[in-house]
């Protein structure tokens, strides 16, 4: 089987198959084998591996990634994608074709008992937050997620405070991995064109957090309360939120505790502020 990174052979298996492509499940299809080769070497892919592909479209990364891998397990939601995937991977013996939403699917039962796991996509955007998420806190063995975003998505990966893109993302990335972007990528290189710049970020997991903090669920809990009400300050978007117990007297003292003026807002603390507010908090009720 030809390799489809180029726009003539997407074009040619797309239209052998009368495939329409589906706005609603984020298909913007690879064609330029540069940018697919740069993403599988910063994913640093050998046949140790076991790779997580997320939404292997007509499977233009996935041939790459089973030239490199040990074994590759490509998730794919649209059913009408699963008969390409098996004509354009027919030369492969140690590819997976799932059938499923990323979001709904299981991961342990791929992950598990795996000797080194890694994930690489070109992600569907109107979902990215959801799956990076989901890989981060389901704590599973991963060793690195290398995914193709939106540029923006990227940036708000890796800026801290002070920035109007820090939010929960930049938090619980940085919290759970080392985040690079390793290229940005032109519109150019899709069919169709996206409307934004995209770039490849690769997220290295940590094996020692770069902050202790007593209760992971609690400091999310509460970073996710104050980016849901950004523009209030701290003690009103945790005093309003449903998932924090804790009353407005609760949260006023921890601010104090932590030396921090009252009035301040959630979207300037620092990773190592949201830990060690979260630990003054709960050390209220114990
Ligand atoms: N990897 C291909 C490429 O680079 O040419 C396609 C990338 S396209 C941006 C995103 C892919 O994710 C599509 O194939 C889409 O059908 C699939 N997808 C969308 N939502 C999904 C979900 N919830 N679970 C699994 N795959 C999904």
């Amino acid at each position: 089987m030809a390799y489809l990174a180029n726009p003539k052979n997407t074009v040619q298996i797309l239209e052998k198959y009368n495939f329409s492509m589906q706005k609603r499940f984020g298909q913007n299809f690879l064609i330029d084998s540069n940018i697919v080769w740069n993403i599988v070497e910063a994913a640093e892919i050998n046949v140790e591996d076991t790779v997580i592909e997320i939404g292997p479209g007509i499977g233009t990364m996935t041939q790459f990634l089973c030239e490199k891998a040990g074994e590759v397990f490509a998730v794919e939601i649209d059913k009408k994608l699963i008969p390409i995937l098996e004509e354009t991977l027919s030369d492969y013996k140690n590819i997976r074709i799932i059938n499923e939403d990323i979001l709904k699917l299981d991961l342990t039962q791929i992950a598990d008992g795996k000797r080194s796991v890694k994930v690489v996509a070109n992600l569907p955007y109107y979902i990215t937050t959801p799956i990076i998420m989901k890989l981060l806190e389901e704590n599973l063995p991963i060793k690195s997620i290398t995914v193709m975003v939106q540029k923006e998505v990227a940036e708000r990966m890796r800026v801290g405070p002070g920035t109007k893109d820090y939010g929960a993302l930049s938090l619980a990335v940085q919290y759970y991995a080392k985040p690079e972007i390793v290229a940005i990528v032109p519109k150019t290189c899709f069919i169709p064109k996206p409307n934004v710049d995209s770039a490849v970020i690769r997220l290295t997991r940590r094996t020692e957090k770069p902050v202790k903090v007593n209760n992971t669920t609690l400091m999310f809990a509460i970073i996710r309360a104050v980016f849901n009400q950004r523009r209030k300050t701290m003690l009103n978007s945790l005093g309003n939120a449903g998932n924090i117990n804790f009353s407005k007297e609760e949260i006023r003292q921890a601010i104090e505790d932590l030396g921090l003026r009252p009035d301040i807002r959630g979207e300037a603390l620092t990773l190592e502020q949201f830990a060690a507010f979260s630990d003054a908090l709960e050390s209220q009720t114990s």
